[in-house]
């Protein structure tokens, strides 16, 4: 009977997938999770979500969550007491510290938790271990689109909302299959195109969704991006379609930066883009002479081994235009897992304070230190290893012991085998997370973690954004919140911080960075957001620099550049290059959206696209498997022919196998910010026998 069911409960959460940081309710009735319910309150997704948000949770209720801790004994995983596992994470990384010295620890914490847990890892490196090697994902996605904004205008998020790139006159879209990876704001461009008339232009190698719905589309050759950008810079200083009177007002370094741009013409940047002249004029055109435009980027470009130099030039061609400051305008990284903007932002950073300020910046030390009640020599002046060098410092017998939260480094680092030997090596390795994934399978202690949904938090969204989600349901089984586990861990190491709900954790924050001055849970009740920097009395900043840039003088600066080639190339063996990326309805190595059948349906394994050209030449149809090699591994698949690949180029999904595309993928990386060259990777293709 109806009157002996558990009541139905509603509850307001975020999704925990892409960082367009949708928020809607959560129906549920007991462990339950009825159906997902967005609202017209949501700030950025209004009643829009994608697949994932909607469907993809069987994950919370999965068999294979972890309901208690785990220690390695004799080579296996036993169940412990919380009380053991803390006791024994706490003494081994403090024995670590006492021989053999802070830089040989190593942090990364999880882009899927919350503001508060990344507060806390990076609390942790700092102030109780001393070191500054604490990192997040970002480093493996957007860190090197922050870099191009700091060198340039001087925040690292994006420069408006959702509602500028809606209100645009012309879309600029580079390296982002955002139809895929970003649905909701994709399906805010569609719209906008189809009502509003707004121009759409796409610049990417490979012919993704929103490439075939773009006004202007063109296809430059793989890492080729800064010269094309630089060039349309040029033409808008040497076609009078610069904007004189904005460069006069507000940007520094105007001179220097045209005069670095003299090797970049239109022949040139067609020589080595191979995009003809014709077009690149077109998109000139479009973009200087638009009223507002919005450049969007994403791992096409920041995945390189120039990925924080190409940022800047795109950062550049915006300033070179006049598109910052005003409505409609503005460079907008995309922000990939839910909150990577907002672990960058709380400080799980290898160089930053939670806010962005430096590790090296003795002021910003003091007030921490003061923050944090302690003398300013216990936290170092010296930056640390981003997750990149922490793995190659492992590797090299330099870092001993390591900290993995809800990270699936395992996999998502570059040259996978490089990294699973790398973390044989290390004296002490702690991994918590929800479920005993590829990483966690290389821990000596596993500590089982609950998702959003059974905690309660903040995230950033891509558009700095911070909302709050609520507890959905209980922890399952021993699982715990992050905030919960680094809170005992910290008062096992003799720091009791006495935290017992994460809004005190936010208070402490709020109350030493700047940045988030005025933020509180009550400011945040319920539907209510705030978009950072928020001032002491919760004025927040929907749109940046409408009056000075976060710099000495208040100016921007235009940052001179130099192109240089992919630190891969193809050779006569090894003659095509690899691209890879997501598809929609999988989340990276789909630890979580594996767990649901409806998802599993749609895409549950691996394939390859090859062009139609390169497939007639080699005989490969649809579902022909093939090997593809590069100069570390091989992998095993069946072909898709499309044309949305080039004829050079081939393009993997990244989220199957143990080892994924990562196998393939090798040590070059980026040498201003460290993130791997994950799409330059030259490759060979063989045909195989079985079908
Ligand atoms: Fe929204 Fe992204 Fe979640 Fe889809 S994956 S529901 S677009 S936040």
């Amino acid at each position: 009977a109806a009157w002996r069911q558990p009541s139905l409960k509603r509850t307001k959460t975020v999704c925990t997938y892409c960082g367009v940081g949708c928020s809607f309710e959560m129906w549920t009735r007991d462990r339950d999770i009825l159906k997902v319910q967005p609202t017209e309150q949501a700030p950025a997704n209004g009643i829009s979500t994608c697949v994932k948000g909607k469907f993809a949770w069987d994950f919370v209720n999965s068999d294979q969550r972890l309901t208690t801790p785990l220690i390695r004994e004799n080579g296996r995983f036993r169940e412990a007491s919380w009380d053991e596992a803390l006791t024994l994470v706490a003494r081994r990384l403090l024995e670590v510290r006492d021989t053999h010295g802070p830089r040989a620890l190593g942090f990364i914490g999880s882009s899927k938790a919350s503001n508060e847990e990344a507060y806390l890892t990076q609390k942790i490196a700092r102030l109780i271990i001393g070191t500054n090697s604490v990192d997040n994902s970002s480093r493996y996605c957007q860190n090197p689109a922050t870099k191009g904004l700091f060198r340039t205008v001087g925040y690292g998020g994006d420069a408006g909302t959702i509602k500028d790139i809606e209100q645009a006159e012309v879309v600029v879209l580079v390296g982002s299959n955002t139809a895929e990876n970003h649905p909701v704001i994709a399906s805010r461009i569609k719209a906008a195109q189809k009502l509003r008339g707004q121009k759409l232009v796409v610049i990417d190698p490979r012919r993704h969704e929103m490439a075939e719905r773009a006004n202007l589309y063109l296809r430059p050759n793989l890492s080729t991006d800064l010269v094309w950008a630089s060039a349309l810079s040029r033409y808008m200083f040497d076609h009078d379609l610069a904007d004189s009177e904005f460069l006069a007002r507000r940007v520094n370094d105007v001179d220097a930066y045209r005069a670095s741009l003299e090797p970049f013409t239109l022949a040139f940047a067609e020589e080595v883009t191979g995009i003809l002249q014709a077009r690149l004029i077109e998109a000139a055109e479009l973009i200087g002479r638009a009223k507002s435009v919005c450049l969007l980027w994403a791992m096409g470009i920041t995945q390189h081994s120039h990925g924080a130099d190409t940022s800047t030039a795109l950062s550049n061609l915006l300033l070179v235009t006049g598109n910052y400051g005003r409505p409609g305008t503005g460079g907008y990284p995309m922000r990939g897992h839910n909150n990577v903007q907002g672990a960058s932002d709380f400080g799980c950073l290898r160089e930053m304070y939670p806010g962005y300020e430096s590790v090296t910046d003795e002021k910003a030390r003091a007030r921490w230190a003061r923050g944090w009640g302690v003398a300013p020599e216990t936290l170092s002046l010296e930056e640390g290893l981003g997750n990149f060098l922490m793995v190659q410092a492992a590797a090299d017998d330099e870092l001993k012991a390591m900290m993995v939260i809800g990270e699936e480094t395992a996999f998502s680092d570059s040259n996978t085998h490089n990294v699973h030997q790398a973390f044989e090596k290390l004296e002490f390795f702690v991994v918590q997370d929800m479920f005993l994934s590829r990483t966690a399978q290389f821990a000596d202690v596993v500590l089982p973690a609950c998702p959003s949904v059974e905690k309660e938090g903040t995230f950033v969204n891509t558009e700095r954004r911070i909302q709050r989600f609520y507890p959905v349901l209980e922890p399952l089984g021993d699982s715990r919140p992050d905030w919960w586990i680094l809170t005992e861990l910290a008062a096992r190491m003799g720091h009791d911080w006495g935290y017992t709900h994460p809004s005190q954790i936010m208070a402490e924050c709020a109350s030493i960075a700047p940045l988030f001055a005025g933020v509180s849970y009550e400011r945040l009740e319920g539907w209510q957001s705030l978009l950072w920097p928020v001032a002491e009395d919760g004025t927040d900043t929907p749109l940046l620099y409408t009056h000075d840039f976060p710099t000495e003088d208040g100016r921007a600066t235009l940052f001179p550049l130099e192109w240089q080639p992919p630190a891969e190339a193809p050779d006569a063996t090894y003659d095509l290059m690899l691209n890879n990326g997501r598809l929609l309805e999988q989340f990276q190595g789909i630890n979580q959206t594996g767990c649901s059948p409806g998802i599993r349906a749609q895409v549950d394994q691996g394939f390859i696209e090859v062009s139609p050209a390169l497939a007639r030449a080699r005989g490969i149809e649809t579902g022909t498997w093939v090997r593809v090699t590069s100069r570390r591994d091989s992998l095993e698949l069946p072909a898709l022919v499309t044309e949305r690949v080039a004829d050079d180029t081939l393009f993997i999904p990244i989220h199957f196998g143990k080892f994924g595309v990562n196998a393939l993928t090798g040590e070059h990386a980026d040498p201003v910010v460290q993130t791997p060259a994950y799409k330059e990777v030259a490759v060979k293709l063989e045909v195989l026998d079985r079908r």
